[in-house]
């Protein structure tokens, strides 16, 4: 455990309830009287969520505009469009899953950096890493799944599409001011989102536990989002209210193990699937290489990552003393439960890029993760990943 450290708190106040969607307006009002509402095209619409937030906005004297475009796997096209609908905007409000939450951030970004409406190049000079965001218009979140925590990181993850790279940046001025998580807006997630998102959070909880950034205080909150994944993703899947209560708490905890923590090459492996395939689901490309970076991190870590590992499995109810803590057994525990979960799919089913494609465009897109990773990993290292989970 590494006990020399200094760690750093998210600045997020965060309102847990039923209902306090309905406080979204007075929250807001706080910052500023002229708001922006990020979302995707239907589900906050159809569950009529859209209009309790811009009638509470209303109640609260808010102008609001919404830029309701946001692609899942969203681009820096959607958020140079976003800026584009209120460039006057002083406070953006994000309601949906990761996507539009990230499409809001950078929009926060934009409207506090640049005097017009930017260009896809502008926003790049942030999202590439060339510059460092230090500002940002004030962000309200209302997450609308419990996978990525970005409601309390301050990362935003966007592709640019003519380039194939998904990237994520970002720095304190992207951390929400606020996050309204509201389980009735959750109670919505049909099934398969609410298994594939919940897996997302199990691997910002496990990758931050095993991370280099790793330190004694996100040990804490690693640790007890995996058990309550563990406890309750079934059950959520199942569509139990009680159950996406507490995968909302374990996806606050991972997102708060995100901000002082990271994540590992898994992240790094599932971008590059995304940046070849947009259509393939962040949870699903999770997936489909989480067992083999497990493995290849058990084969060729230390000790203590070696014993991580161990506590992950036993969290997830595979007891090590039943078997040899090695990469066959830490590679069966991660499948058995993606299968529990119908995430199953191999590498090769979701995209037809080689394997040498995918580690190049990880290894170039995807370094700041990968030096997180426990073990040292070259790009030679990736194909071999990729290879396995192929
Ligand atoms: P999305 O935000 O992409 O949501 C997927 C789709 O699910 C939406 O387009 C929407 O449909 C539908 N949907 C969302 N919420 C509900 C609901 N409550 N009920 C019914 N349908 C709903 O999914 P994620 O939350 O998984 O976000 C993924 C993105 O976040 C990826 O780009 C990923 O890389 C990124 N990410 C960001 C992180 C960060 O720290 N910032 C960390 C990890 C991932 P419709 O479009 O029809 O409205
Ligand atoms: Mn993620």
């Amino acid at each position: 455990m590494n006990t020399d450290f200094d760690y750093s708190h998210p600045r997020t106040q965060v309102r847990f309830g039923r209902g306090r969607r309905d406080e979204t307006g007075e929250v807001a009002a706080r910052h500023g009287d002229d708001a922006l509402v990020v979302t995707t095209r239907n589900a906050m619409q159809e569950a009529g969520f859209l209009d309790d937030v811009l009638a509470s906005l209303e109640e609260a004297d808010v102008s609001a505009t919404v830029y309701d475009d946001a692609d899942p796997n969203p681009t820096v096209a959607n958020v140079v469009d976003c800026v584009e609908t209120a460039p006057d905007a002083e406070i953006v409000v994000a309601l949906g899953g990761g996507s539009p939450t990230d499409v809001a951030k950078a929009a926060a970004l934009s409207l506090a950096v640049f005097d017009e409406p930017p260009s896809i190049e502008d926003v790049w000079t942030y999202a590439s890493g060339e510059k460092r965001p230090e500002e940002a218009t004030p962000l309200v979140a209302l997450p609308s799944t419990s996978g990525t925590g970005s409601h309390v990181d301050p990362w935003a993850v966007v592709t640019r599409a003519d380039e194939r790279a998904k990237v994520g940046f970002g720095g304190d001025a992207l951390v929400p001011h606020d996050a309204i998580v509201d389980a009735e807006i959750l109670d919505e997630m049909p099934a398969d989102l609410a298994a594939r998102t919940g897996f997302d959070a199990f691997c910002h909880l496990n990758e931050a536990y095993v991370a280099r950034g790793s330190d004694a205080l996100t040990d804490a909150n690693a640790l007890r989002g995996m058990e309550l994944v563990s406890r309750n993703l079934r059950r959520s899947v199942e569509g139990s209210s009680e159950a996406r209560e507490k995968m909302a708490v374990a996806d606050t905890l991972a997102g708060f193990c995100e901000a002082t923590s990271g994540t590992v090459a898994t992240h790094a492996l599932a971008h590059a699937i995304s940046a070849y395939e947009p259509d393939v689901a962040h949870g699903d490309a999770l997936a489909s290489v989480a067992a083999e970076v497990a493995a290849y991190n058990v084969e060729n870590g230390d000790d203590e990552t070696k014993r991580r590992y161990g506590e992950i499995a036993e969290t997830l109810g595979f007891p090590v003393a039943d078997r040899k803590l090695d990469a066959p057994f830490v590679v069966d525990t991660f499948r058995e439960f993606v299968a529990e979960f119908d995430l199953d799919a191999s590498v090769g089913d979701l995209t037809d890029a080689t394997p040498e494609e995918l580690a190049e465009n990880a290894a170039e897109h995807m370094r700041l993760v990968l030096r997180n990773n426990p073990v040292e990993v070259e790009e030679d290292d990736l194909v071999g990943i990729f290879e396995d989970a192929y």
